[in-house]
């Protein structure tokens, strides 16, 4: 098969890296890539955001399958646009895409099949929200209804930053995406991340995984894309697994499906373990990042296979097997981010860390020139490993961390922490 890959982070890289194993597969492309993607597959200079661009791409090199990356494109559509064309696409269509495009999508499609949620209500101007805060006090979650680059989501632990979220939002603070706002009921308990890939009937977990939100050890400092992950986490018992996919993964497949806009892709649920149970905070419509490199890592099975049966409706006798090992990933991000960094500075030694026994090196925002590679966003580089337990992948990756020299990067030292810590108190 011929396969174009759509992305460039660290998420696209571990894509094409475990796709580029695949005995299916002819040709990678990924667009637009990264210098660590380049290893795995021909990048190509493609506008993403152009899904004429991207057909006549597949057209002109014989292209049988799109595998889509992030959020964006599918939100607007390009699944649904390169299958009018004839061309097969890993991915929810726009409609389905809803369930990450629209917070309040979401929440109706809970109440509507009786998928366990916070209480809610759904805002168009700040007269009623400011009503309704006061009426619920704090604390309390303020969420701009669409797509805001993960910034759009504020956790107010008092009535006035409850009011200031609201101020923001209808003043235009993430455009369009704020039209809406979304207020929900402030959860407590253990949050956990849930995958599953669906084919629009049904759908199979995917390895459970962890991230660390928070830019600074000990979970401190602003939220982030995510500086770390590890897998499996030991806080979804088998018994929790099993009340996840009964009462929130299935009844939303069902759900999407009687509405006419099946989900085909990969779930990802964002979940509180309160004391009344599970419950579904958020939905994303593709593989986390950084939770995919942690995932990919411990894939047995072919992945190829796994995104087909996903996009022809074939999942309901699928199999993935998983290595039972641990897998880790640390983010290193370029100083000063999530706020303002600097881009171009030289990154010494990743070839060293990638020889750490179990590691892997997967490029988030990454530029090669004249065979040097600089730093190119934000999150820069995933330094990954296996290992037995949580603790062996943790000290392989920081191994192989420490191999790496860049003065201007940094990374948090304590990811895995939670899983390590029951390792060490002997409750795996
Ligand atoms: P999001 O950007 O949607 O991932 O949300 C950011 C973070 O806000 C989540 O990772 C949760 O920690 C937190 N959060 C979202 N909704 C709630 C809620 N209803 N109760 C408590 N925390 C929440």
């Amino acid at each position: 098969m011929n396969i174009l890959l759509l992305g460039s982070g660290g998420r696209e890289h571990a894509l094409a890296w475990k796709i580029a194993a695949s005995p299916l597969v002819t040709k990678l492309w990924c667009a637009p890539g990264n210098a660590g993607i380049a290893q795995e597959a021909e990048c190509v200079a493609l506008d993403i955001v152009d899904h004429a661009a991207v057909i006549d791409f597949c057209n002109s090199h014989a292209v049988d399958f799109v595998v889509v990356g992030p959020e964006t494109p599918l939100a607007a559509g390009i699944v649904d646009d390169l299958a009018m064309a004839g061309i097969k696409a890993f991915g929810p269509g726009r409609l389905a895409a809803q369930l990450e495009g629209s917070k309040g999508f979401t929440k109706a499609l809970c109440t509507e099949f009786g998928i366990p949620t916070g209480a809610y209500g759904r805002f168009t101007n700040a007269a009623d929200a400011l009503d309704y805060i006061r009426a619920q006090g704090a604390p309390i979650v303020v969420k701009a209804d669409g797509l805001a680059a993960g910034k759009g989501v504020v956790v107010a632990m008092s009535m006035r930053e409850a009011e200031d979220a609201i101020a923001m939002m209808f003043d235009g603070a993430f455009g369009a995406a704020g039209a809406e706002v979304v207020i929900e009921e402030f959860l407590t308990g253990r949050e956990i991340s849930f995958f599953a890939l669906s084919d629009g009937e049904t759908a199979i977990a995917l390895a459970t995984a962890q991230d660390h939100k928070r830019v600074f050890d000990h979970d401190q400092g602003p939220n982030t894309g995510g500086m770390g992950a590890y897998s499996p986490t030991p806080f979804v018992t088998p018994e929790i697994h099993a009340e996840i996919m009964a009462k929130i993964i299935l009844p939303t497949v069902a759900g999407m499906k009687a509405r006419g806009t099946p989900f085909r892709g990969v779930l990802y649920a964002g979940v509180m373990l309160t004391p009344e149970g599970p419950k579904l905070f958020e939905y994303n419509v593709r593989f986390g990042d950084p939770e995919c490199q942690v995932l990919v890592l411990r894939m047995m099975s072919d992945i190829v296979p796994a995104l087909l049966a996903s996009c022809d409706g074939q999942l309901k006798n699928f199999d993935l097997r998983w290595y039972p090992e641990s897998a880790l990933t640390v983010v290193m991000a370029a100083k000063g981010y999530p706020g303002d960094y600097a881009r171009g500075t030289r990154i010494w030694g990743i070839d060293d860390a990638a020889r750490v026994e179990g590691a892997e090196v997967f490029h988030a925002g990454t530029l090669a020139m004249d065979g040097v590679i600089l730093a190119n966003g934000g999150r820069v580089l995933n330094v990954c490993a296996i290992g037995k337990t949580v603790t062996d992948a943790q000290r392989r990756a920081y191994e192989a961390v420490d191999r790496i020299q860049w003065p201007e990067g940094f990374c948090r030292r304590d990811i895995g922490w939670q899983a390590v810590e029951r390792e060490k108190a002997g409750q795996g």
